[in-house]
């Protein structure tokens, strides 16, 4: 269970401060898909920062499974983020390794043995139904299958959070479906809670369990996606 109390971020820049999350509150359920939307510049993006321990609030915590990730020291905030995994609109592949090494490449920062990565890295490789393109490199791939890429690498750790922000956004209706097919699967398979940021209500309605709606770094509505999207 993730619990966001009272969470603010302030960026200080030259032309002052911009408050872009205000005392926000939120509460995710284990083995949930929560949908965040919002328009452009609500602040999606800090929060996602902020779960994923990028970037510190300004005030209030993030408390997961008791634990809060704003006290946490040094170390124990390496390996608490080695449990986030996160896919990202452009897909962040290093174009210069192989799928597998793509994918393997968080086990090697982890200091896994080779012989172990190798063999983790083709699972997640053949569960996100890529097996047949291993040893191609991201640019042989389309776009779809680079975000699978993107997936099978988030979850090289065996994350209990998955994070996706904007994942779907380059994608033709096609691939969104697939990626979203995907990532319902997983959820069923690996029982991880997800939270999906984007600003396609098509993607929300779709997959997600609950969702919040973000304007100008607070929560202005939250329920189920059928309550939400079924008002008239
Ligand atoms: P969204 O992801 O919903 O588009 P962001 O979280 O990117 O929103 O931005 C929220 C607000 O914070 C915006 O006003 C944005 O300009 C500002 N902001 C985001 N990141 C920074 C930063 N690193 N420095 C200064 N301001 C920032
Ligand atoms: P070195 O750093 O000793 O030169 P590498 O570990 O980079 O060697 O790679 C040696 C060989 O093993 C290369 O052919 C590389 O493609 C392969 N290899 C290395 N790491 C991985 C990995 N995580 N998954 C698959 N193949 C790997």
């Amino acid at each position: 269970m993730i619990k966001i109390k009272d969470l603010t971020k302030h960026y200080h820049t030259e032309q002052g401060s911009i408050e872009a999350i205000n005392e926000l509150n939120l509460e995710i359920n284990d083995g949930e898909i929560f949908g965040i939307i919002g328009p452009s510049g609500a602040g999606k993006s800090t929060l996602i920062r902020m779960l994923n321990l990028l970037e510190d609030p300004t005030a209030g915590s993030i408390m997961v499974n008791e634990v809060n990730l704003t006290d946490l020291s040094s170390l124990n905030l390496r390996q608490a983020r080695q449990k986030i995994g996160m896919i990202f609109q452009h897909f962040n592949l290093l174009s210069s390794r192989t799928v597998l090494r793509n994918v393997s490449f968080p086990l090697e920062i982890a200091g896994v043995a080779k012989k172990q990565r190798i063999k983790k890295a083709k699972e997640l490789i053949d569960l996100v139904g890529l097996a047949d393109k291993a040893d191609n490199y991201p640019a042989q791939l389309s776009g779809g299958q680079k975000q699978r890429v993107g997936i099978a690498r988030a979850l090289a750790n065996d994350p209990d959070l998955l994070l996706s922000d904007e994942a779907t956004s380059s994608l033709d209706p096609e691939s969104t479906k697939s990626i979203l097919d995907l990532l319902a699967k997983i959820r069923e398979e690996l029982n991880l809670t997800i939270i999906l940021i984007t600003h396609e209500m098509g993607v929300i309605k779709d997959i997600c369990d609950r969702v919040a709606v973000i304007e100008e770094g607070r929560i202005i509505e939250k329920g189920s996606v059928l309550d939400i999207f079924a008002r008239p």
